[in-house]
């Protein structure tokens, strides 16, 4: 039997699985699948919520969080791995802003550093974007990416690099052993799975194992598609938004444009429609793209939730059995707070923040969201 047993391989579980075995705890990951490759792999890797002012507190405070982290944690990923997830820190210029009021209150009150930009300072920052409908913008030159490959890569190899921690992939929790309130392990198809603690943590699909129990979160697949250039290093340096679609520059001259928001259930594939809305978006943000070809182009399926805040804690009722899951649009950003938060509730020690806001239960019940 071991202690935690966490139901999902993405970054959410793989970090979970981390965090518990870096206290102490013997961990066991299964994935239906290889790890990381659903959401965690398809996203963007930007290292904050797009519009982050429009956020919850609730959201920001695990952002923030994590952002603090982010240096530290990823070189200690590339050492420990010898995999360098590509983390850098070159800056989130968000074009064509009208609430730049409450973003600049937003950013003082919780210690970010934002400049308002004009047409003039945004082609100092970025020579290539055509400036002509967007002469006004945001930037906040701390923020960050990651290349999501290679962050589940090197996550994958930690986890192998640590002792205790059990990987069991092409392994699907079909069902949760509850009996008394409290849960015992899942029910794979080949097996039983015994644990003292399990962490759902799988993603779009964490809603489905508690269906089947009549136990009920709302998190639902919205999915997101994405296309990629083969351009030049430093064709673009930064991070560009515009319109709610986004442009991620990588070290490699890779250039990444996303995303769509589309309700599609738990269908992944991608539409020549998609195709061409970010292929105009590119070209009408950045217009010397066109000189290069569109090199991939894929799709994920984000957990969402309400408000877009996750759900970390316990299930009420059932003990021993726990989610870290619902983080939408913002998986990797709010990442390694959310595994911290959870492994503190887990071990029963004082927690890094306020847990209530994630709870599952009592706070969404009123918006209707929870039963
Ligand atoms: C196009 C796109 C762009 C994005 N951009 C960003 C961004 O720039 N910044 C950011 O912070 N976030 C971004 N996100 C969101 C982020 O990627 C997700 O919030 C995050 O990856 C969710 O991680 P996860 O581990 O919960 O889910 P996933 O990575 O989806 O992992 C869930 C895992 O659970 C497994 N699983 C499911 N059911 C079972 C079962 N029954 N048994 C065993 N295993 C199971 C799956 O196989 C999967 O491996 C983006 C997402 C998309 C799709």
């Amino acid at each position: 039997m071991t202690d935690c047993l966490i139901i999902g391989g993405g970054a959410i579980g793989m970090l979970t699985a981390l965090e518990l075995h870096k206290h102490g705890l013997s961990v066991s990951l299964l994935d239906r699948g290889a790890t990381g490759q659903e959401a965690s792999w398809a996203g963007g890797g930007i290292l904050s919520p797009l519009y982050p002012w429009r956020y919850e507190d609730a959201v920001t405070q695990l952002a923030r969080w994590s952002q603090a982290q982010f240096p530290e944690f990823f070189q200690f990923l590339a050492d420990n791995t010898g995999i360098d997830p590509e983390y850098s820190r070159n800056g989130f210029l968000i074009l064509g802003e009208t609430d730049a009021p409450q973003a600049s209150a937003w950013a003082t009150q919780h210690g970010y550093l934002m400049q308002e930009v004009d047409a003039q300072q945004i082609l100092e920052l970025e020579p290539r974007i055509n400036t002509q409908h967007l002469d006004t913008g945001l930037y906040f030159p701390e923020v960050g990416q990651v290349r999501n490959p290679r962050l589940v890569k090197a996550l994958r190899q930690a986890l192998e690099n640590a002792e205790n921690i059990q990987i069991h992939e092409y392994t699907e929790a079909r069902r949760l052993i509850i009996s008394d309130n409290k849960i015992h392990g899942v029910e794979t198809p080949d097996s039983k799975l015994l644990a003292e603690h399990v962490v759902i943590a799988a993603g779009a699909w964490s809603a489905r194992l508690l269906k089947e129990l009549d136990l009920e979160i709302s998190v639902t697949p919205v999915r997101g598609q994405m296309i990629m250039y083969q351009s030049e290093p430093d064709f673009v340096r930064r991070i560009l938004l515009a319109h709610n679609r986004y442009i991620i520059p990588r070290q490699d001259g890779r250039v990444l444009i996303g995303s769509t928001l589309e309700q599609a259930g738990f269908n992944k594939i991608t539409t020549e429609q998609a195709l061409q809305d970010l292929q105009q978006t590119a070209k009408s943000l950045i217009p010397d793209i066109n000189h290069f070809r569109v090199e991939k182009h894929w799709a994920g399926l984000r957990p969402s939730s309400p408000n877009s805040v996750p759900y970390i804690g316990q299930y009420p009722g059932i003990s021993g059995l726990y989610l870290n899951t619902g983080h939408f649009r913002n998986g990797i950003v709010l990442s390694l707070a959310s595994a911290r938060l959870l492994c503190d509730l887990i071990l029963q020690r004082p927690p890094i923040f306020d847990p209530i806001p994630y709870a599952i239960g009592s706070q969404r019940s009123a918006s209707g969201t929870f039963a």
